[in-house]
């Protein structure tokens, strides 16, 4: 089983689907291939911080964090062999080349990114959004394997199949209010690695994030502190979408964007799916229909 997160900022990954992974991890004897890209160089989130510093520090703090979860990292490089800056609602060309090697590289079972607003009204992230463009326009190009071959040569003429993954949107704390979402996994069992993870995120959990606002959040003193945070966080959520307080849960939405799963698929590669707070059913006749689909 091989899983890659793809989103748009160091700490994303923990707010949205470390538990998932964590879970998943768990249920396979042989374990998982985990992957995160992240595709900001992470300069730009910082109140006092030089741009050159808050760099080197986010990418730090992302590598310790991946350690703790056990999964592998990397920056998105854009063909030209730099890293994307922030604030950049732009999908070029370029950004959509580097997402579909590394893709390809990878072959993931599953890809999580982030969600497109489906409601006009709602807030949103344009770093969040931008990725989420991005992988929805290049699902169909992974298995095209001469889509980039100007910007990545290749000596090969006849070309292998590439697996194309299927796609989950995560929740998106920057639409809260309009996060529809198909199922749910119960993630109380990783809430402590969730939080171990997201407290090596220092200069976001304790400086940036409190002070830029929007987050309601209170500065952590203590590892202690940061994890009543983090229930506080989940259990924000959880009112937003119906479910009960006092459980870590993450959802999600299944797009038709790469390979369409079937709902017993799904069942059976997430542990933890929460039966009463998923709507299978309906699931199930959405992705039917889905199927049916060009491919
Ligand atoms: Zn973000």
């Amino acid at each position: 089983m091989k899983l890659m997160c793809i989103h748009a900022h160091f700490d994303d990954f923990e707010f949205v689907a470390a538990g998932t992974f964590d879970r998943i991890i768990g249920q396979n004897s042989g374990g998982a291939q985990t992957k995160l890209v992240v595709c900001t160089d992470g300069a730009v989130g910082h109140h006092f911080r030089s741009l050159e510093e808050t760099r080197a520090m986010r990418w730090k703090e992302q590598q310790s964090a991946s350690q703790i979860g056990g999964h592998e990292v990397e920056r998105l490089r854009l063909p030209d062999g730099t890293l994307r800056r922030e604030a950049n609602p732009v999908v070029d060309r370029a950004f959509v080349a580097a997402l579909w090697k590394t893709i390809r590289a990878f072959e993931p079972d599953y890809l999580f990114c982030p969600p497109l607003a489906q409601d006009p009204l709602a807030g949103v992230h344009m770093d969040h959004i931008a990725v989420a463009e991005a992988v929805r326009n290049v699902a169909y190009m992974i298995n095209v394997p001469h889509a980039y071959i100007d910007l990545y040569p290749s000596p090969d003429v006849e070309s292998m199949p590439c697996k194309v993954p299927v796609i989950l949107n995560t929740y998106d704390a920057y639409m809260a209010g309009a996060n529809p979402y198909d199922f749910v996994v119960n993630v109380e069992a990783a809430f402590e690695t969730i939080c171990e993870m997201a407290w090596c995120h220092q200069s976001q959990i304790r400086e940036w994030l409190p002070w830029v606002g929007r987050h309601q959040m209170s500065v952590p003193e203590s590892f202690e502190e940061w994890k009543q945070v983090m229930r506080e966080r989940f259990d924000r959520q959880n009112q937003e979408l119906g479910l009960p307080a006092g459980i870590a849960a993450e959802p999600f939405m299944v797009t038709s964007w790469g390979e369409v799963p079937t709902t017993d698929r799904l069942l059976a590669d997430f542990p933890g799916i929460m039966a009463e707070f998923s709507n299978m059913e309906n699931l199930n006749r959405r992705l039917a229909t889905l199927g049916l689909g060009a491919s």
